[in-house]
């Protein structure tokens, strides 16, 4: 049996053209929900607070949508799914490697859009009953949300970036993490030229740390914390 279709859903619409945006918010009211729409990435990382899902333009007037994305990401767990215009594979690949629940190709098809909307606020529902945001390593912890670091229940100094760099591999101990995806993560584009300072910010860390082992490099495709 399908769950019963959610109502009452606070969803934070950031979309500049005034056609679509008013279409989609008189549709989500029809359907029980509480639209709120803004036009500007710098608008949405304003309003964000107090929604439940964000339905994200990428094309947007002030900064692309990927970037809000980003910096969403830093501050806020809330669902996002991505509406673009863009069908293209690497724009798509980008905004779920930087933590969009989904996306819709416009033009969005109403009937499409609220059942993947229903499915990413389930999810995030479910997501932020996890109560943990302490990532233990050996005897590294990493507060996620206080952005610190202790070494053996002493609280080391990282620089933002060494913090950033780090705190993208504990999301995932364990796991290989491609350069790449952190430069994407932390610069913003792996596109930008910040390769030697990927290597600079992971020898910073790396000495910070003093754990050797802890950090391991996968030659040719990034890098592993922990076992
Ligand atoms: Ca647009």
């Amino acid at each position: 049996m399908l769950p019963a279709t959610l109502s009452g859903v606070r969803v934070l619409l950031v979309e500049d053209d005034d056609g679509v945006a008013d279409a989609l918010v008189e549709a989500l009211r029809a359907h029980g929900h509480e639209p709120t729409r803004v036009r500007r990435g710098a608008d949405a990382l304003i309003a964000h607070r107090d929604n439940e899902v964000v339905l994200l333009d990428l094309g947007l007037p002030d900064e692309d949508g990927l970037e809000v994305l980003r910096k969403l990401r830093k501050v806020d767990p809330v669902p996002v799914l991505v509406l673009t215009a863009r069908g293209d594979e690497r724009t798509v690949v980008r905004g779920l490697r930087l933590g969009a629940d989904d996306y819709l190709v416009k033009p969005v098809r109403l009937a499409e859009l609220l059942a993947r909307m229903d499915n990413v606020v389930r999810r995030g529902a479910a997501r932020s009953k996890e109560p943990d945001t302490t990532v233990r390593v050996s005897d590294v912890e990493i507060d996620l949300d206080r952005r610190r670091v202790t070494v053996g229940g002493a609280e080391i100094a990282l620089t933002p970036k060494e913090f950033d760099l780090l705190a993208v591999l504990a999301r995932r101990p364990g796991a290989a993490v491609s350069r790449q995806q952190l430069m994407d993560e932390v610069w913003g584009d792996a596109f930008v030229a910040v390769s030697r300072s990927l290597d600079v910010h992971l020898t910073g860390l790396r000495a910070k740390l003093q754990r050797p082992g802890l950090l391991t490099t996968i030659r040719g495709f990034g890098y592993r914390l922990g076992e």
